[in-house]
């Protein structure tokens, strides 16, 4: 029989799509989940067997306790399974486990260069995997996703970075087959920006449907959420800030082989790099947070300044999508409120007045988690679908 005649073994029950309502995390009972889906009480009960019968859904432990009458609620049961976050930087890989609906349970961070090729860096997040997973006294069927951020565009189809400039052997590399054959689950991949934009959201702007997340550091890009969606655009390069020209840039020489690009003047090494002509001893971006920190003038005034640059390519972000909160993070961010200022002052003078009405601009809250926090929760969205939770039953 064909994949698109076989009646899934919760396509009869429905019980994938009752699940979507209990994904909130709170507690309902079955007269209330039969009067939002409209169904009878004893099909609701059938379809909260078979999520019981997963370990996804069980009995809601009230506070106050009526002594031995059966519970009367329902609720997702967030430990039942965990996913894998796993972001990766330059130098870095930062993993963690979550459970089902985003929290953090444990994370490692190990340094290591992206550069080794995605076989020996892919090795090392295997291992981080199992080492979380038996540190959480877990295993690995336990684990319901694998979500991973790369510092560089993926086409997010097929989890294939594209041409990243910082990742030699990575091209075309098929990350999610690869991760597959040590870890079988499904495995989400995409660029660090548009996780960090996941996570920010997820973290602190739950509510915002139209949200602009912004990262400053080695490089500037964006990650755009528009009508509650991530924009990844027809290439996945949505959001890719950067490399547009702004004025202050006249004749700066960017790595893109272009002059004049925002992340030549405004990104960490870049506001270095200014200081440095001025005859200051700055190597890079964590020295110009260090200075701005202990209140040097001229470090604060650059900063400023890259918020200003940022500013003019964001005036037109804000005109073109329209967000309600702009938050900026990346490591550059913690030059805290004089990044956003710079930011600020353009974009509130030069936007359209009711673009700006309700716009909020604001340091990042998830702060250096916001990438974990959205490769999961891109893990989670995935694994807790209705097609997944069907084949999950399936596989009972
Ligand atoms: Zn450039």
């Amino acid at each position: 029989m064909s994949d698109t005649t076989r009646p899934s073994a919760l396509g009869s029950t429905g019980a994938s799509e009752l699940f979507q309502l209990l994904r909130d995390g709170r507690p309902r009972t079955r007269a209330e989940l039969a009067a939002m889906t409209g169904l009878a009480r004893s099909t609701v009960g059938l379809r909260l067997d078979a999520l019981s019968a997963l370990g996804l859904v069980g009995p809601f432990a009230d506070a106050v306790s009526t002594g031995g009458r059966p519970p009367s609620r329902v609720a997702m049961i967030p430990s039942a399974r965990v996913v894998l976050g796993a972001d990766f930087g330059a130098g870095h890989l930062t993993t963690a486990l979550t459970d089902l609906m985003g929290e953090v349970l444990l994370s490692r961070h190990v340094e290591l260069a992206i550069a080794d090729g995605p076989e020996a860096v892919l090795t090392t997040m295997v291992a981080e995997a199992d080492a979380l997973l038996a540190d959480l006294g877990r295993s690995r069927d336990d684990l319901i996703g694998v979500g991973i951020g790369l510092p560089g565009p993926v086409q997010f189809s097929t989890g294939r970075p594209v041409n990243p400039p910082i990742m030699p052997g990575w091209d075309g590399f098929d990350v999610p087959g690869w991760v597959r054959r040590h870890l079988d689950v499904p495995v989400l991949v995409d660029n660090d920006v548009n996780i960090m934009a996941l996570g920010e959201r997820s973290h602190a702007f739950t509510g915002t449907d139209h949200f602009l997340f912004v990262k400053v550091a080695t490089g500037i890009g964006s990650g755009i959420i528009s009508s509650g969606r991530l924009q990844r655009g027809a290439q996945g390069i949505a959001g890719d800030i950067g490399h547009v020209q702004i004025p202050r840039g006249a004749g700066i020489p960017c790595h893109c082989g272009n002059v004049g690009c925002l992340e030549a003047v405004a990104s960490g090494p870049a506001i270095a790099a200014s200081l440095r002509r001025t005859g200051r001893d700055v190597p890079g971006g964590k020295e110009v947070i260090d200075l701005v920190r202990a209140g040097d003038l001229d470090a604060i005034m650059a900063v400023r300044q890259a918020g200003r640059d940022l500013g003019e390519v964001l005036t037109a972000c804000v005109n073109l999508i329209n967000p309600s909160v702009i938050a900026i993070g990346g490591s550059m961010a913690q030059a805290g409120e004089h990044l956003i200022a710079g930011v600020r002052e353009v974009v509130y003078s030069r936007s359209m007045p009711l673009a700006t009405e309700h716009l909020s601009i604001v340091q990042s809250r998830a702060g250096d988690r916001a990438a974990i926090i959205g490769a999961s929760m891109l893990a989670i969205h995935h694994a807790l679908s209705p097609a997944a939770i069907d084949e999950l039953a399936a596989a009972v």
